[in-house]
């Protein structure tokens, strides 16, 4: 049960480590709320930097900026998965940080998540092994077969530090194009479709998600997220409930999974944030993520995650922002921009949400 002691009162500070659009979006959303956000991020001109209360510009590795910035925040929470785990033991010795930093340490390491999601949860992943060098390489692939994906364990993003190794004529320079780092090989998953759960938790162990939502990527970004996904059996919901409980986790949690032609789910990742596949919510006609991502940091109760409208939330990538003045003419359509200046190829600058009636 929530305790009043537990309950951050309105014209509470919630401080954010990253100031990039989650940020700014996790700022509007407590703005609502009245409560105020606290920015901490290395640049002052940024997405959150417009909308938000009070910014500190600092390194994340400055501890004496952040243990000035954490003493004036009731909480903190981030909007990206690599902080450095000095800057969450920093701020979590001042102030509650929400989610853990456990959470931080089994997210920014894929071997670390899959172990933990595998061992100590009991939910379905892709076979991996650990590879630290060539020879682990040749070795994993005897074991595992083609075709594997390689993957860097840590700072991978959006396809980003992958390789898919199809035949062992791919092995030669596939540890040096991976820059020489301990790496992962995952059996490759022959997936039907790509879906993901934005579920959240509160301080008093309450877990509430929103429907299915199947993702469509595009040169392995994102480009749309429809929900509610169809064939929505709630095994995913489940599966994030058990993963939020062994983290003992407070706030909101984006898990991607591949869906296997049986219907079977396997947890591809696991986002210890507000997730891009999470913004149709936005617009769905209940609580979005983001209000509920602020409400679980600020130990109130979750909102309902039951939409009213069906969503199709599609990116605005690079130079897609440009049609922005077109999707403001549709009456079904929502824009949401992050006020990025520079429009960049590949750079997410916006997003919009178009909603149907059930
Ligand atoms: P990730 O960075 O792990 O999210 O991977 C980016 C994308 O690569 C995923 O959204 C999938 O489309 C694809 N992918 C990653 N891992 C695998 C795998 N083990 N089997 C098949 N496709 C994968």
């Amino acid at each position: 049960m929530t305790t009043q002691s537990d309950l951050l009162p309105p014209g509470s500070v919630i401080g954010i480590l990253g100031g990039g659009q989650l940020g700014r979006m996790l700022s509007l959303a407590a703005a609502r709320l009245g409560l105020r956000t606290h920015i901490y991020n290395p640049q002052a001109d940024c997405p959150a930097g417009d909308v938000t209360n009070r910014i500190t510009v600092g390194d994340y590795e400055d501890t004496d900026r952040l243990i000035e910035f954490a003493n004036q925040c009731d909480a903190v929470t981030y909007e990206f998965e690599n902080v450095p785990t000095i800057t969450a033991k920093t701020v979590s010795t001042i102030t509650p940080l929400r989610p853990n930093a456990r959470a931080l340490d089994v997210a920014q390491d894929r071997l670390t998540e899959k172990t933990f999601l595998r061992d100590e949860v009991g939910v379905g992943v892709a076979g991996f092994e650990a590879v630290n060098n060539e020879f682990d390489l040749k070795r994993a692939l005897k074991r595992m077969g083609y075709p594997g994906v390689l993957k860097t364990r840590r700072f991978g993003y959006d396809g980003k530090g992958q390789l898919i190794l199809r035949s062992d004529g791919d092995i030669a320079g596939a540890w040096d194009r991976l820059g020489g780092q301990p790496l992962i090989l995952e059996a490759f998953i022959p997936f039907k479709r790509e879906v993901s759960v934005i579920a959240a938790r509160g301080v008093d162990g309450t877990c509430r998600a929103f429907p299915l939502t199947e993702n469509i990527h595009r040169n392995h970004i994102l480009h749309q997220s429809l929900a509610p996904a169809e064939n929505d059996t709630g095994q995913a919901q489940d599966m994030a409930f058990k993963i939020l409980t062994a983290l003992n986790y407070v706030g909101v949690m984006g898990t991607e999974f591949f869906e296997l032609e049986d219907g079977t789910l396997l947890v591809n990742e696991i986002a210890p944030r507000v997730h891009n596949s999470g913004h149709w919510t936005q617009d769905a006609g209940c609580v979005d993520q983001f209000e509920q991502h602020i409400r679980a940091v600020a130990g109130w109760p979750l909102g309902d995650p039951t939409p009213l409208y069906t969503v199709e939330m599609t990116n605005l990538i690079g130079k897609d922002v440009e049609t922005w003045p077109d999707i403001m003419t549709g009456s079904d359509s929502h824009l949401h921009l992050y006020g990025k200046g520079e429009t960049r190829p590949g750079r997410k600058m916006g997003h919009v949400n178009k909603v149907m009636k059930f």
